[in-house]
């Protein structure tokens, strides 16, 4: 029977925030940056100063906002977050910077999109902690150096390599979040659906962490969906039928692709003959970002080896050709 309590019209809001990991024991997954993060945690409150500076790259939805949340918890330190995009005029990150406790943790998501403006008031205040200020205009304009409290700013970004060396080089502690695998992203999925009151067949939950492309995000979004199904048109209970059914209603194939990148492999084969493609070509035929290709769509299927890059392009992988159930062309004879 499901959860009484459970009310399905409140489900998506609150549902999110119901499955973020509030600590770093809950935190499935990323075994060796967990066991880092714990030491630098540890080694920061012995010392009771502010932890080094955390950059979390990786592709979207694997856990670098909750990381940088968790971070601030164990610190027992405020959370303060804003993004790269957001900040648009030195002021702006000024002024947050004034406001921070000590040793509180500033998340900056995105922080490859910050304005150079903006970068520059960073430098000082994650180096010494301090802020060159410029009052007033013209030949009046003078510089006023203001002492900033000691804190941890935590970057987050998407593209390691559009940050500026300079960003880069000031973060003490840099950390690669990798894609999950099936076995953590099934343990994500019964916690989750514990956690939504749903009860769950081990098969049911194995179909979604299949399914969710090594992503804690995407995981938790099919669950939801999946669970919709299960209350509406089946008996309540997370079962492997369900979840099949619920998946691929939702275009969710059983590699966990979506609609995007099917389109995009389709483009490559169809059009290109598997490649070698330029990125800037795929964008333009398939209408989508070159940043949402490049963030979003690519490093799944790079890392499940459905595509390679090239010097000269994209190139589709055996592997795509078979999921397509198409045939790949014959290599040139030589
Ligand atoms: P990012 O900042 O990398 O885009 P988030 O930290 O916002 O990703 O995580 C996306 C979603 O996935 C959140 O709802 C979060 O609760 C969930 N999530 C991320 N990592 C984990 C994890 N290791 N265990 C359980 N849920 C996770």
């Amino acid at each position: 029977e499901p959860d009484p309590t459970l009310r399905p019209d409140r489900l998506p809001e609150d549902a999110d925030r119901a499955l973020r990991p509030q600590a770093l024991e809950e935190f499935t997954g990323q075994a060796e940056a967990r066991a880092n993060l714990r030491v630098f945690i540890e080694s920061a409150k012995m010392r009771s100063q502010a932890m080094d500076h955390t950059l979390f790259h990786g592709p979207p939805g694997l856990g670098k906002t909750t990381l940088a949340q968790i971070m601030a918890r164990e610190l027992g330190v405020n959370f303060k977050m804003t993004s790269g995009p957001v900040l648009a005029k030195a002021g702006d990150l000024a002024a947050i910077l004034t406001n921070l406790e000590a040793r509180d943790v500033l998340f900056i998501d995105e922080i490859h999109r910050m304005n150079p403006a903006v970068e520059e008031v960073l430098y000082p205040a994650m180096e010494d902690f301090e802020l060159d200020l410029v009052i007033g205009e013209g030949p009046a304009a003078r510089t006023v150096r203001i002492e900033l409290q000691p804190f941890t700013l935590v970057g987050a970004t998407t593209r390691l390599g559009l940050l500026t060396t300079p960003l880069r080089d000031r973060f003490g502690i840099p950390t690669r979040l990798q894609f999950y695998t099936e076995d953590e992203l099934d343990l994500i999925v019964t916690r989750g659906s514990r956690l939504l009151g749903i009860p769950s067949d081990p098969a049911g939950t194995r179909e979604i962490a299949k399914r969710a492309r090594g992503t804690p995000r995407i995981a938790g979004r099919l669950l939801r969906r999946v669970v919709d199904f299960a209350l509406v048109e089946g008996e309540g209970r997370l079962t492997r039928e369900i979840a099949d059914r619920a998946l691929t209603r939702l275009g969710v194939d059983n590699l966990g692709l979506d609609g995007a990148d099917r389109r995009y492999m389709m483009l490559m084969a169809d059009h290109y003959g598997g490649g070698p493609v330029g990125v800037e070509t795929l964008s333009a035929a398939l209408s989508e970002s070159r940043d949402a290709i490049e963030e979003v769509i690519e490093p799944y299927l790079l890392q499940q080896g459905l595509i390679s890059r090239t010097p000269r392009g994209r190139m589709l992988g055996a592997r795509a050709w078979r999921h397509l159930g198409l045939e790949a062309p014959k290599p040139a004879t030589p």
